[in-house]
């Protein structure tokens, strides 16, 4: 059992983080790695990528949308409750290389993603330039831990309650149109958004990565419920991934396929 020790709620309490004690994947685990949970014994697996770390506690913090049956049992849960099974980590790990500016570009729930990946980013020595963006002002999550890691931040919302009015891609053409150079994307937020962020860099030649989280099951490489075409190859989302070149993904397929239970 795996017990909660912090939770709190954000976004309006659409979105939870949960503090979970777990120092054996607190030491293992790199920036954009995820675990698969089981909230009980009947439970389904749910795959929840990793926000942040604490070493120190022996800790991981996960960040999830309510948007299920699962998510809303694991929302229930308070402090000084346990989670069955925590299985992690898992996905490949990420060797964050020293490149120049890297640009880190989070969406919604995304952004909690990011964070750790600019973290990985931080550790190789880049000059971190964050875009976040939410619906509005209420639904921005980590703003001042992005802070924290990049020389700049920009926000953008949707409605204009905060920020740049307009979407992470608008961020984006600023900067170009400031002439920033930049070496590297990094995009993790809805699949729409992960599309639009590529078809921008691919027309600046701009190297994008991006992060995927398909329909997972096993989370082992067996079930292949979380194929993903990237580069005309089929791909494992689960063990080849989750991280690909965003220019070689097929985007169209893969948001098919995640509303296969719709
Ligand atoms: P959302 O719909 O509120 O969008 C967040 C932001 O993305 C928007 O504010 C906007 O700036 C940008 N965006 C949205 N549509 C866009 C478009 N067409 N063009 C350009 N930019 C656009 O996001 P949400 O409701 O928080 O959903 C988060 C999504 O992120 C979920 O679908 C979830 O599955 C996904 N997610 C992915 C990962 C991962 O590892 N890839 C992790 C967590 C969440």
């Amino acid at each position: 059992m795996y017990s909660i020790i912090d939770r709190r709620e954000l976004a309006k309490g659409n979105m939870v983080s949960l503090t979970v004690n777990a120092p054996e994947i607190a030491r293992k685990i790199r920036p954009g790695q995820f675990i698969v949970l089981r909230i009980n014994e009947t439970g389904e697996r749910v795959p929840l990528t990793v926000a942040y770390k604490n070493l120190a506690h022996g800790s991981i913090t996960i960040i999830f949308q309510v948007v299920g049956k699962s998510t809303a049992m694991l929302a229930s849960l308070k402090t000084g409750d346990a989670i069955k099974d925590l299985v992690g980590p898992l996905g490949c790990i990420e060797h964050f290389e020293k490149v120049g500016t890297v640009v880190g570009i989070g969406g919604g729930s995304g952004i909690a993603v990011l964070h750790h990946l600019m973290e990985g980013y931080a550790e190789a020595g880049n000059n971190l330039i964050g875009i976040i963006g939410a619906r509005d002002r209420e639904m921005l999550i980590l703003e001042d831990e992005m802070e924290r890691l990049c020389s700049r931040l920009m926000v953008t919302t949707d409605d204009g309650s905060y920020g740049m009015h307009g979407l992470v891609t608008d961020a984006i053409k600023k900067l170009v149109e400031e002439q920033v150079h930049v070496d590297q994307v990094m995009a993790v937020g809805p699949l729409i958004m992960m599309r639009a962020v590529c078809d921008m860099t691919r027309l600046y030649k701009i190297p994008t990565m991006v992060s995927l989280n398909p329909i997972m099951i096993d989370a082992t490489g067996m079930c292949g419920g979380c194929r993903v075409t990237v580069g005309s190859k089929t791909r494992f989302a689960c063990v080849d991934g989750p991280h690909f070149d965003g220019h070689s993904v097929d985007f169209d397929e893969l948001m098919q396929r995640n509303t296969m239970y719709q």
